[in-house]
């Protein structure tokens, strides 16, 4: 018998996280997933004692599928990594020298970038000879203007240390604008779009004809729309003055701003399903962590509509963005002056697919966008490495 080789169609996506690592197995030829899962808990009790054992436990986790990181269907594999800085800003095959150059810049992520590339590191051992591609979270975001991109502060200072706006959740802006633009049945290179990336974290971001020329998103993803730990905006001064009135260190402040904020914060719980709960009851303070997040939301909203001055659609995505008819509803509330106008059975209705909420005829659309960032980044990967 003569055996074909089976088309090497397959790109294996790896996102890690502090303690956790995501994978997908995508398959290019149809979309599907033939494996997908979560390595938690890593460094914790019961979990594997870091990454490169995480690592290994994906790899066996795989080989029982029969899906094992030998297979000649695997044809390359895709990191999610999250700082590039002004370095990277596209998708790149990983070197020694890119390598380098992530550890470069740890410490624009001192929490992601090593971990990304211990992860890079341990899978080229594994796989020495396949195709490996870092995917930047940061990279959408290269094309802001300085106007955007620029902090207002001592040039020679920003210049020197890197002090400036990069943006995050590149993936997921880059995915969701332009499954927006299909749904909407038009070209990206026709629509401007503000996309809502509200999960734990989240981000908004203003496309215009696929390229991103504004988001919340900073120096790190604390900047902008209120989480459901980080504070996002607030008063420069406010670190400052905890420092010399409170006596806080960095470290706590970092842990107060990045950890112990947003929704967290404001009432003692970081999910919005939670919040909204809570605040039908009557509870005041969950009721107010949900009016501080649809006001920042709003603010967002208003000023990326002047940023762009025509907006063709606003997609919601992620966890809340998908999922809270309520968070849509109070953050779009009113501004049918502004062409926005959201229609309230279609954002009531529950459904997986992407659909338009807004009303017939409202100038600007209103989306569910659900967002996939494994197949971007397995997309990327597989451009870069099929040309
Ligand atoms: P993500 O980071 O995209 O996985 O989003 C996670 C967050 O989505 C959770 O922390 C929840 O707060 C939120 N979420 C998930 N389902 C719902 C829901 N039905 N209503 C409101 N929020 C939700």
């Amino acid at each position: 018998m003569t055996g074909t080789t089976p088309a090497a169609d397959h790109v294996l996506v790896l996102n890690a996280g502090s303690s956790t690592l995501k994978y997908q197995l995508v398959d290019m030829a149809d979309g599907s997933r033939p494996a997908r899962g979560v390595v938690e808990r890593i460094g914790a009790d019961g979990g594997p004692a870091d990454h490169t054992r995480a690592l290994h436990e994906v790899a066996d986790r795989l080989a029982a599928d029969g899906h094992g990181l030998d297979s000649p269907r695997l044809a390359a594999i895709g990191h999610r990594v999250v700082h590039g800085g002004t370095t990277y800003t596209a998708a790149t095959l990983v070197t020694d020298e890119v390598e380098a150059g992530i550890e470069a810049l740890a410490p624009l992520a001192p929490l992601h970038n090593p971990v990304n590339l211990r992860q890079i590191r341990v899978a080229r051992e594994v796989r020495p000879d396949l195709p490996q591609v870092a995917v930047f979270d940061t990279a959408f975001h290269a094309t802001l203007p300085q106007a955007a991109a620029r902090y207002a502060i001592d040039r020679g200072v920003a210049d020197r240390y890197g002090v400036r706006r990069y943006g995050f959740h590149g993936t997921s802006h880059s995915y969701v604008s332009r499954a927006t633009a299909r749904l909407l049945g038009r070209a990206v290179q026709e629509v401007n779009v503000i996309v809502l990336h509200l999960g734990n974290g989240a981000s908004a971001s203003a496309v215009r004809g696929g390229v991103c020329v504004e988001t919340s998103m900073g120096l790190t993803p604390l900047e902008g729309l209120v989480m459901g730990s980080r504070s996002g905006d607030l008063d420069p001064a406010v670190p400052l003055h905890l420092a010399r009135v409170a006596g806080m260190s960095t470290d706590e402040i970092d842990r107060l701003l990045n950890n112990r904020g947003g929704l967290l914060g404001l009432c003692g719980d970081n999910d919005m399903r939670e919040v909204v709960r809570r605040s039908a009851a009557g509870d005041p303070d969950a009721r107010l962590a949900f009016d501080v997040y649809v006001h920042r939301l709003r603010k967002y909203v208003g000023g990326y509509l002047a940023v762009l001055g025509e907006t063709h659609a606003i997609a919601f995505t992620a966890g809340v963005g998908e999922n809270s008819a309520e968070v849509r509803e109070a953050a779009l509330r009113g501004l049918g002056r502004l062409g926005v106008e959201l229609d309230p059975v279609r954002n009531a209705v529950r459904s997986a697919g992407a659909r338009v909420v807004s009303a017939d005829g409202s100038p600007t659309a209103v989306a569910v966008v659900p967002t996939d960032e494994e197949w971007e980044i397995a997309s990327q990967t597989w451009q870069l490495v099929r040309g």
